[in-house]
Parts: C-alpha cells; sequence; structure tokens
C-alpha cells in the first residue's frame, strides 16, 4: 500500500453504484445509507447531474478565477436565493469553507476570538482542526491556533454569560453530526444569534453536514427562523464532485476584496456545473417536502420496529439525518450490517449514523430498518447472554 495510513477503512471495494445501490468488486450488492458520508444525496450517479457534468466535460473543464466564470455565478445564484444570504465564495471542501469564513469573521471584524462548541467538528486544516471541540482531532499536533475557545453544546446559559469584547464569531453546527449526530435546540441556536448581535460577532453555522436538503430544508438553520450571517457548505453541495462554499452578507463584501482571499481551483466550470445540477433538483420546493415526509417516516418506523431495543438508547435526528443511539461499540454493529447488506456509518464510539439519499424509496427504507431491527436484535441477545 502506497498510501499514508491516515484511515482505518473497511474491507469493501465499491466498483459501482447507482441511486441507493452499490455494488462491490465480488458482486454483492449493498443499500447505501452512508452516500459517501452524506454526500450523494441524489443518489449514485444522479442522471441530471450526470448529463450536466458530461456536457461540461465537452466545454471546458478548468480556466481558474483570472477569468469570468458564468456558470459558477448560476451556481452562487442558487445558493443565495435560497437563503437568506447574498453572496459566494466557492471552495473545494468544508475545512476550506470554513477557513474562508475564520478569516472573514476575523478581518471584517478586527477580532481574533472565534468561540465553537464541545464535539463540533469543523474540518482538518490546522484553523479548522483548532475550532473543532475534540481533543482526539488534536492530539499530538501540538500548539493549536490559540484564538479559539470551546462552550458547551445546547447550554444556553453558558451562551448567555458569555462577556467578551474580542469575540470575532460564534460558530456552530445546528445538528452536531460527527459529534454524535446531536440536534441544538431552538432556544440554544436563539441565544447564540443573539449573543452575537450584543458583542458585534459574526453569527456562523457550519451546514457542511445538514445542508443541500439532509434534514428536509435546503439548510438546517432555515428550521429555526436563524438569521445567520455566514454559513458554511460542503458534502452534499456536488452530489460527490469535491466542492465547498462560503455564503454570506452582503455587509461581507467589501471586507473580502480582490487580492484577499481565493482558490485556484474553487468553483471551476466542471465543479460548478456539478452545483448547478445539484441543487436544480434538491432546492425545489416539492423535493424539500418528499425529504421532511421520508424523514419522519423513517424515523417513525425505526423508533416502531428497534425503538424498544435493550440495545438501543435512543434515536435522533431530523429530515434524512439519523443516530441510533445503542449499549455497546457502534463498530462492530457497522461490520455486522455490512454483512447484512446495508452500509452504515458511525458518529462517535457509540452512535450507528444513517444518511441515506434523499431520494431514498420507501421499500429502501423498509428494507434498511428490517436489516437493523435483525441485527440489533442479534446483539441484543448477545449483550443479555454475556451478562
Ligand atoms: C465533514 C465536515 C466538515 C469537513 O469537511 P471536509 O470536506 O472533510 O473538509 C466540516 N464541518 C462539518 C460539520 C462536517 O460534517
Amino acid at each position: 500500500m502506497s498510501l499514508f495510513p491516515t484511515y482505518k477503512r473497511f474491507p469493501l471495494t465499491i466498483v459501482s453504484g447507482s441511486g441507493t445501490t452499490v455494488i462491490d468488486n465480488k458482486g454483492k450488492e449493498y443499500l447505501d445509507f452512508v452516500s459517501g458520508i452524506g454526500v450523494c444525496n441524489l443518489g449514485h450517479r444522479p442522471p441530471h447531474v450526470q448529463k450536466a457534468l458530461e456536457e461540461q466535460l465537452h466545454n471546458v473543464w478548468h480556466v481558474s478565477n483570472l477569468y469570468q466564470i458564468p456558470i459558477q455565478n448560476e451556481a452562487a445564484e442558487l445558493l443565495t436565493s435560497t437563503t437568506n444570504l447574498d453572496y459566494v465564495f466557492f471552495c473545494n471542501s468544508g475545512a476550506e469553507a470554513n477557513e474562508a469564513a475564520i478569516k472573514l469573521a476575523r478581518k471584517h471584524t478586527f477580532k481574533e476570538k472565534i468561540l465553537t462548541f464541545k464535539q463540533s467538528f469543523h474540518g482538518r486544516t490546522f484553523a479548522t482542526m483548532s475550532a473543532s471541540g475534540q481533543e482526539k482531532v488534536h492530539q499530538g499536533f501540538g500548539t493549536l491556533l490559540p484564538t479559539f475557545e470551546y462552550l458547551p453544546y445546547n447550554d444556553t446559559k453558558a451562551v448567555q454569560d458569555v462577556q467578551d469584547d474580542q469575540v470575532a464569531a460564534i460558530m456552530v453546527e445546528v445538528i452536531q453530526g460527527e459529534g454524535g449526530v446531536i440536534q441544538g435546540n431552538k432556544e440554544f441556536m436563539e441565544a447564540i444569534e443573539q449573543k452575537c448581535r450584543e458583542l458585534g460577532a459574526l453569527f456562523i453555522i457550519d451546514e457542511v453536514q445538514t445542508g443541500i436538503g439532509r434534514t428536509g430544508k435546503a439548510f438546517a438553520y432555515q428550521h429555526f427562523g436563524l438569521d445567520p450571517d455566514i454559513i458554511t457548505s460542503a458534502k452534499g453541495l456536488g452530489s460527490g464532485f469535491p466542492v465547498g462554499a462560503m455564503i454570506g452578507k452582503e455587509k461581507l463584501a467589501e471586507t473580502f476584496s480582490a487580492g484577499t482571499h481565493g482558490s485556484t481551483f474553487g468553483g471551476n466550470p466542471l465543479a460548478s456545473a456539478a452545483i448547478k445540477a445539484t441543487l436544480e433538483v434538491i432546492f425545489k420546493p416539492d423535493f424539500l417536502q418528499s425529504v421532511m415526509e421520508k424523514g419522519y417516516f423513517f424515523q417513525e418506523l425505526l423508533n416502531e420496529k428497534i425503538g424498544s431495543l435493550s440495545v438501543v438508547k435512543e434515536i435522533r435526528g431530523h429530515g434524512l439525518m439519523t443516530g441510533i443511539a445503542i449499549h455497546t461499540e457502534a463498530l462492530p454493529v457497522i461490520d455486522e450490517l455490512r454483512d447484512h447488506h446495508l452500509l452504515a456509518v458511525p458518529a462517535g464510539p457509540f452512535v450507528v449514523r444513517l444518511l441515506p439519499p434523499l431520494n431514498v424509496s420507501y421499500q429502501e427504507m423498509k428494507r434498511a430498518v428490517e436489516i437493523l431491527a435483525e441485527v440489533l436484535d442479534q446483539i441484543t441477545d448477545k449483550t443479555i447472554n454475556s451478562d
């Protein structure tokens, strides 16, 4: 193996995919409820996106941001018309989108401190690693950037008690994804917005995992009617094409004037074609409505079929972002599910996370829950026997 061992990979090689189904190199089929970690939100090779990419492949791939890119602007307009925000900066990943947000907040406010939350995840670059409130992400890298502080998540009082005139921004996930699928409550999120206004700080929402229809709204903050200054997006934004975006209010435009920030690849014609085609499908109100309905159906079915198993601690999530907290390690359960033809991903040590494509069928959801019930029921037996 000539690759750095940065990933502990499962013993599975996927060679093709279509919709919610993937096939491995031995011809075995799986129901994919991981979607490349919440990326393939329209399933594998969605026809509308594939067609847009194929057309762009025959025109031009990359020109750099030295030149006008009309399709980049069209992709941006889909983001601004669907949010309370006005301008987009395109980059290539979630971490880069958060980097852009951090840099913009510091430059705009002339302040340096960024408040984030315990168990948060914002990326792996130096600044976004420092922003992430997880010990395991920091380990071994020495002194972090000093201007990040972590508050307890869902602790409204801790937010209200902040007294600090050096805060440039507060950055938060609406649902902590990597941290265990933990939903922020409305009162807490509103307190953050209010504190930002009070401190003259920017309100940044990391929508990298929760955005692009995942929770049944274009972006999860819209469930709470919040008014962020900046949101960041990536994962589902390009249906698997590596892209990211930082989307912000008009008042910030002057701070990011020509020459202050940039990216060679960001929003190149191929990337923009993928973004535009993805959003054309997902941001349709009927499509988002269907995600909401599927989300309710899935959560209800999960509660009905596995909610009372002794190994299941809690079923949580919103839309099609689901976490099943269990009383035993998640990894062996993930392995067992895979043997039963269902792909799932952990979120922390004790949570089985399910991120199906947003156009998953009712039949596929039923099948997935059957498999979960079978596997978790066996584990319940084992747990009881070993006690
Ligand atoms: C995945 C994720 C990131 C990092 O995105 P990359 O594309 O891996 O850099 C940042 N924030 C959240 C909330 C994420 O889920």
